[in-house]
């Protein structure tokens, strides 16, 4: 066999390393979720690759993750039947930053977002955690493909190098051996280990397996710990929140409870069941504007995981929901470009939006303080659908909230219903103007007029309210029209008093408009100002100065 190879990881590695060691001590604990998920994922690989290839598990079929500790050696080992790693792979996955999590994370850490342990595992730097706790780690691995002779031995003290050796292994698949810190103790004792797998790991789709112990030490017999039943598979009925919770914790993406969910099993056919979640938090991708990589929706059919297909199966307004969907009648080797153009999903991914929407609309109508939550943290992202989804444009629009002249201050909670409701006999339009920030909203000269005769105004200022009206002309028959834009609404009395005033003021706007040249394009009388003696105003068609100003912020 060729001699100890040693190499230095990527300077970016050691940085990570660096950062997820001394930041992430809190949390110490979530090293044993982070590699249970990366034996889940190897077995979910090597389950996948069989289906074109069966001699992969040939042999040894029963996929499984093993957790054990040694007292005396003072180790912790999980170990997996999954699709292992050749040399090659563990140099590319676990000494370079191959993936673009790693190097968002190094962003996103050293930014002011300050390191939060639950952050970990949206990064794909989980396996870094075990350093955490380890002061050595080995990894023993083979490949699936690879013959006894061809396992890899990889170890590391976690500091800036690591070592390669080529050993034999007699079984495929992984095994992640940390030697614990002196003062880590407490992971040598199963019942903590047990509890972890328990609370972390509970709906991992594998068997987690411990050995049972004798006098204080673990014995050769295994059993299983986990419920390791694919959840969503059950009726609801036997089916607790408690599971729920637990199961969306178990997709990796969140620490904390999901907000609300929904789950469905639609017979016909075409069967496949739907579980999908409202988180209460906004993941830190959709914080940062990352939209590249859409993770949290896995695409099983009958219950092998295919792919993370987040982006086949929801609209990019939707982006932030997770959960699975498991379908009956795709073809098992089904690839990602014909999943794009496949009927059969198209009509998935109807599905899925109706659920979601119709769980929103419920948490609407029934849980006005889930409701205000899910909008804080993802109503602009869901404003994104009114442009992007016509088919559901007035569903969407119905579940927008907006601060407005006659709302509560800045809280954003008058709907577009809310609205109508209180418009005046009369009054056919629905009317907005949109700022950059409240404050220049309902301060806004422009809204005088509306105040005077008591128009109520939707003050619109966040980022994508701008582009979001410009595809929402109409809601409910009744036109949305700006307030800094055109002319205001007059009844006849208001109109001849127009009329006599601009007769009156005939040399006055004359001489203005002379004065001031093109800077304006007309100078004329008008009834939307009560106190202020002047406002710039736009034509119909004119963009809003604070678009016009995103516009050339951007560059274009
Ligand atoms: P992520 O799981 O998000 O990709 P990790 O840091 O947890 O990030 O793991 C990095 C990579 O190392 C994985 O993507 C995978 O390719 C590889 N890996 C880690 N653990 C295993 C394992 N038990 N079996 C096979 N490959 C693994
Ligand atoms: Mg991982």
């Amino acid at each position: 066999a060729p001699a100890t190879e040693t190499r230095k990881f990527e300077a970016e590695v050691a940085q990570v390393l660096h950062l997820v060691t001394h930041s992430l001590y809190s949390h110490k604990e979530i090293f044993l979720r982070e590699l249970i998920s990366n034996a889940s994922d190897a077995c979910d690989k090597l389950r996948f690759e069989s289906i074109a290839n069966p001699a992969l598990s040939a042999g040894d079929s029963e996929l499984h993750i093993d957790v054990s500790w040694d007292p005396d050696a003072r180790t912790v080992t999980v170990r997996d039947n999954g699709i292992g790693m050749n040399r090659d792979e563990i140099v590319a996955n676990i000494g370079t930053i191959a993936s673009s999590g790693t190097r968002r994370f190094l962003e996103a850490m050293s930014g002011e977002q300050k390191a939060d342990a639950r952050l970990i595992g949206q990064f794909g730097v989980g396996f870094y955690s075990a350093f955490v706790v380890a002061d050595k780690v080995t990894v023993l691995s083979r490949r699936a493909d690879a013959p006894a002779g061809e396992g890899v031995k990889w170890e590391s003290d976690g500091k800036g190098e690591y070592s390669l050796d080529q050993v034999e292994l007699p079984e495929r698949g992984t095994a992640v051996i940390l030697h614990l810190k002196a003062d880590e103790d407490e992971f040598l004792k199963r019942w903590q280990l047990r509890s972890l797998i328990t609370r972390y790991s509970d709906h991992v789709a594998f068997p987690i397996r411990m050995p049972t112990e004798k006098d204080d030490k673990p014995t050769d017999e295994f059993e299983t710990i986990n419920a390791a039943s694919a959840l969503w598979t059950k009726p609801k009925s036997e089916i607790s929140d408690e599971d729920y919770q637990s199961f969306y914790k178990s997709l990796g993406h969140d620490f904390n409870d999901a907000l609300a969910w929904t789950h469905n099993r639609v017979e016909g056919s075409q069967s496949f069941t739907t579980l999908l979640y409202l988180p209460s938090q906004p993941p830190f991708d959709l914080m940062m504007g990352g939209r590249d990589e859409r993770k949290g929706l896995k695409l099983y059919i009958k219950r092998v995981f295919i792919m993370d297909a987040a982006e086949e199966l929801l609209p990019n307004y939707l982006r932030f929901v997770r959960g699975v969907v498991d379908a009956d009648d795709l073809p098992l080797n089904v690839s990602r470009e014909i999943l794009q153009h496949n009927r059969q999903l198209e009509r998935i991914k109807a599905a899925c939006v109706k659920r979601v929407l119709d769980l929103i609309e419920k948490l609407a109508r029934d849980e006005p303080e889930k409701f205000a939550t899910f909008y804080k943290a993802f109503g602009n992202t869901l404003k994104e659908g009114i442009s992007e989804d016509a088919n559901n444009r007035e569903r969407i629009a119905k579940l927008l909230r907006f601060a407005s002249t006659k709302g509560e201050g800045t809280a954003q909670n008058v709907s577009l219903d809310d609205y109508i409701g209180r418009m005046a006999i009369g009054q056919d339009a629905i009317w907005y103007i949109t700022a950059d920030s409240y404050a220049a909203a309902f301060g806004s000269p422009q809204l005088e007029a509306f105040k005077a005769k008591g128009i109520e105004v939707l003050l619109m200022s966040d980022r994508i309210d701008e582009w979001m009206i410009g595809s929402l002309s109409e809601y409910e028959g009744k036109k949305l029209k700006s307030a800094a834009k055109g002319d205001v609404p007059l009844d006849e009395a208001d109109k001849k008093k127009q009329e006599e005033a601009t007769r009156e003021a005939e040399p006055l706007l004359k001489k203005l408009k002379e004065l001031l040249g093109d800077r304006v394009g007309e100078v004329k009388v008008s009834a939307r100002l009560t106190d202020s003696p002047s406002c710039l105003a736009l034509s119909d068609y004119e963009m809003a100065p604070h678009l016009a100003r995103l516009l050339r912020e951007a560059g274009q």
